[in-house]
């Protein structure tokens, strides 16, 4: 199944490609940093550097196959470009990432770019949150 995949990208079939892939898709948690990517090989036995997952995910943003998100205050996070659109919530203490999908907001933007003579042709949103604090 990756195989086709990654023909379907373009690229070539390569093992290292191939077990990335499979860490992306099967991983409990949508987006990954490289260095989870290569956690995640390590805790599979898999032989393969650091060096090698970075320069294969950047193969795969290239490719049109994982979005790259730079959120403040944290590496780069991967995930799979399949999917509904979402907008990010991170969480500065932990580093949780939530997605989510608001209608509203989607409209509201479209709206926003038209009241200034514009076409919305994407839009990235990211809030910045916390956990909320606890009344005593
Ligand atoms: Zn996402």
């Amino acid at each position: 199944m990756e195989n086709q995949e990654l023909r379907k990208a373009g690229l070539k079939v390569t093992l290292p490609r191939i077990k990335i892939l499979q860490i992306l898709e099967n991983a409990d948690h949508r987006h990954m940093s490289a260095e989870d990517v290569y956690k995640a090989l390590m805790d599979a036995d898999e032989d393969v550097g650091l060096a090698t997952v970075y320069r294969v995910l950047t193969q795969f943003e290239n490719a049109g196959l994982v979005v790259r998100h730079n959120f403040d205050g944290g590496h780069s996070v991967f995930e799979l470009a399949q999917g509904n659109h979402h907008d990010h919530m991170v969480c500065v203490e932990s580093g949780r990432i939530v997605e989510f999908c608001d209608e509203e907001i989607e409209k509201l933007q479209k709206q926003i770019a038209e009241k200034h003579g514009y076409d919305l042709v994407d839009h990235s949103l990211v809030l910045y949150v916390k956990p909320k604090a606890q009344k005593k």
